[in-house]
């Protein structure tokens, strides 16, 4: 088709030259749904009628092509010229088609949009994995981590092909990115294996990103951990993960906590326990021993007759609620420890106290050989 044989795009249409996307949308959809081969089997004139208004609104539909087809006709768009070749493969979702195609078509064809393109595609959502200890996961902490993304290549803006070249119309699908075959009864469409789905090849790649359009690149980010979060807790970074594509919205970036163990506190909750060893003399005499917490050491009065394994509670010692109610506590566990290693007087002083000892220093005792007593008679 030479260009000198072309008529006005929005005459075409049917539109004023001052359209709003909306009425473009709107008389192209009209024309769609007339003239669509589908619903015109075998109609040369109305193919032509489908292929002139498919072209027009590839033009019209984009703000940029659209100024330039206003300022210099079609020899400021000769590009959009990619669906004159004859012949129809798969329109079912070409670009910039693919949203209005399936809108349209999906109901009328019954198409449901199967392998539907749409313009953008998402970015990928990353997810990073961060270690952090065991006092930053209790009051939070800020790090950085360096995020590794693919950036759209500035040689080609993007394209993937050389500068100076464009990529050109995927030949296969004719632009759509799908394919259509017939299967039994059935017109099937699938992604065009030639494109990827793409609708655009390109010959000549770019030096810099070898035709991908993007390279490698990371980024250096701040994250905010915030007071209480444990391992298994995720955040969620919207928007700071893998580059959109072709205009589609960035993926999220999430971030999995894992809490490196600590050498003394363990976690339960929102409260820390942590163990404490006394010797035998400070259970039974009494004493005052230093609790480390995570405010730093506290002084905790430990009464005389202190069994081991007895629970104290530190009010609001523990670990900030993670929804911002308040502190855990801290429990401290007490465990009273058996003299190991005894020197011979160390012994003879045992034995001594042993001998003084009667049944009522050890109620606990007397109580279970009572108990043993009656079970055994
Ligand atoms: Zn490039
Ligand atoms: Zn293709």
């Amino acid at each position: 088709m030479a260009n000198g044989e072309k008529r006005d795009y929005y005459e075409i249409l049917g539109v004023h030259k001052n359209a709003s996307e909306t009425e473009i949308k709107k008389a192209f959809r009209k024309l769609a749904i007339q003239f669509h081969p589908d619903k015109n089997p075998g109609d040369k004139e109305a193919e032509e009628r489908f292929k002139e208004a498919t072209e027009a609104y590839e033009v019209l539909s984009d703000a940029q092509k659209r100024a330039q087809y206003d300022q210099f006709g079609h020899a400021g768009v000769s590009g959009a010229g990619g669906f004159s070749g004859g012949g129809f493969g798969g329109f079912g979702a070409g670009s910039p088609f693919g949203d209005i195609f399936s809108d349209i078509f999906g109901d009328i064809f019954g198409g449901g949009g199967a392998g539907r393109r749409t313009q953008g595609r998402r970015g990928d959502d990353l997810l990073y994995n961060m270690e952090i200890t065991f006092e930053e996961a209790a009051f939070g902490c800020e790090k950085k981590i360096d995020i590794p993304y693919a950036k759209r290549c500035t040689s080609c803006n993007g394209s993937g092909a050389k500068p100076g070249t464009d990529p050109k119309i995927c030949p296969t699908c004719r632009g759509a990115g799908q394919v259509r075959y017939q299967q039994g009864f059935f017109s099937v469409s699938k992604t065009c294996g030639q494109c990827n789905g793409e609708g655009k090849v390109v010959d000549d790649p770019c030096a810099e990103c070898h035709g991908r359009g993007s390279v490698k690149d990371s980024k250096t980010l701040s994250v905010k951990v915030p007071g209480g979060v444990e391992t298994g807790s995720r955040l969620k970074l919207s928007g700071e993960g893998g580059q959109g594509v072709k205009g589609g919205p960035n993926g999220d970036l999430y971030v999995a906590i894992s809490v490196k163990e600590h050498s003394i506190f363990q976690r339960e909750d929102d409260n820390v326990v942590c163990e404490i060893p006394i010797s035998f003399a400070q259970a039974a005499l009494g004493c005052e021993i230093e609790v480390p917490t995570l405010d730093g050491k506290v002084s905790m009065k430990i009464p005389e007759g202190t069994q081991s394994g007895k629970i104290y509670r530190l009010r609001g010692k523990g670990i900030p609620s993670l929804q911002g109610y308040g502190r855990g506590d801290q429990l401290v566990v007490v465990k009273v420890e058996t003299p190991t290693n005894l020197s011979g007087k160390q012994k003879e002083l045992l034995e001594e106290f042993a001998k003084i000892s009667g049944e009522e220093a050890h109620p606990m005792k007397k109580g279970f050989l009572d108990k043993v007593m009656d079970f055994l008679s």
